[in-house]
């Protein structure tokens, strides 16, 4: 995969992407990332990449015609063509107006060639970007960044980590938080068989067993692989009920899961002390 960043600030990119599996992924050629500098497609003495919005207000908003000349070397296909999925491409313009980025966008774009993730400044884009350069806004979250180039970060990390190879164990980006299509490798032992399946992950301990009378749960000390599994599923219900209890309802739940879920419900009933 190629991912093509755009932005103002390319030295920002020295660093949060040469670490871990992102840095790995490079190095074994699954993946190249390329900075592209905007104010090298300007024209001016001043490299202007930036003016004042029409009809008044607050603050600079970037211009189109560097990002669309930026777009215009990188041999893309077009913007039909691959909104329409001929070609396995995607140009994304980061905006807290996007749909949100989640795992799933991650998986789905992981499954591409390439692709372009483009960083806003300022107040914003020209709208023309949005409407006909970019595919899709993809917002991180909930919240105003100063610049998309946080966010941009943040989705080449959860895409390139899901490229196959570029994690050790392929099994474990399925069965992380918010992973549903766990198609869970069922190989023997406890670990293959709770794939989290839409619930946030479940716990994880390592040694020591007891550390400043911290005690690491028992039935994970047991070796009985049924009672790690009922374990591990029922922490998972139990932290996804307590911190994001909207995941639920995309989860297909077993009648053990339900039946779990009514007895911490009518526990917190009695106890209804928030966590
Ligand atoms: N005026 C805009 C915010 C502009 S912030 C508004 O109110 O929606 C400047 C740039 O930061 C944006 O163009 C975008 O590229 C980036 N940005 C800010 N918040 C973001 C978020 N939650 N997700 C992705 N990008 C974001």
């Amino acid at each position: 995969m190629q991912a093509d960043i755009v932005t103002i600030f390319p030295d920002f990119f020295r660093g949060p992407l040469d670490y871990g599996i992102t840095r790995r992924a490079q190095e074994m050629g699954l993946a190249t990332i390329r900075v592209h500098d905007l104010r090298a497609f300007t024209h001016d003495r001043h490299r202007t990449v930036d003016d004042r919005p029409f009809g008044g207000g607050e603050g600079m908003v970037l211009k189109p015609e560097p990002l669309f000349e930026c777009l215009d070397t990188m041999g893309l296909a077009a913007q039909a063509e691959r909104v329409a999925g001929a070609v396995k491409q995607s140009v994304v313009l980061l905006s807290a107006q996007g749909r949100r980025f989640h795992q799933k966008v991650a998986a789905e774009l992981a499954l591409l060639d390439r692709i372009v993730l483009i960083c806003g400044r300022y107040e914003g884009v020209d709208e023309r970007v949005a409407d006909y350069l970019a595919d899709r806004e993809l917002s991180i979250g909930d919240y105003v960044l100063s610049g998309g180039e946080m966010a941009a970060a943040v989705v080449v990390e959860a895409v390139l980590r899901l490229l196959p190879g570029a994690v050790g164990n392929e099994a474990s980006t399925q069965q992380e938080s918010f992973t549903v299509d766990a198609s869970a490798k069922s190989a023997a032992g406890a670990d293959s068989t709770c794939g989290s399946n839409g619930l946030l992950d479940y716990p994880h301990y390592t040694r020591p067993a007891e550390f400043r009378d911290m005690a690491v749960p028992q039935a994970l000390l047991t070796g009985n692989h049924e009672e790690i599994r009922r374990w591990r599923r029922q922490r998972a219900l139990e932290k996804t009920l307590r911190n994001r209890p909207d995941l639920l309802e995309g989860v297909a739940l077993s009648r053990e899961d339900k039946e779990f879920l009514e007895t911490l419900r009518s526990a917190a009933e009695g106890d209804p002390s928030p966590r």
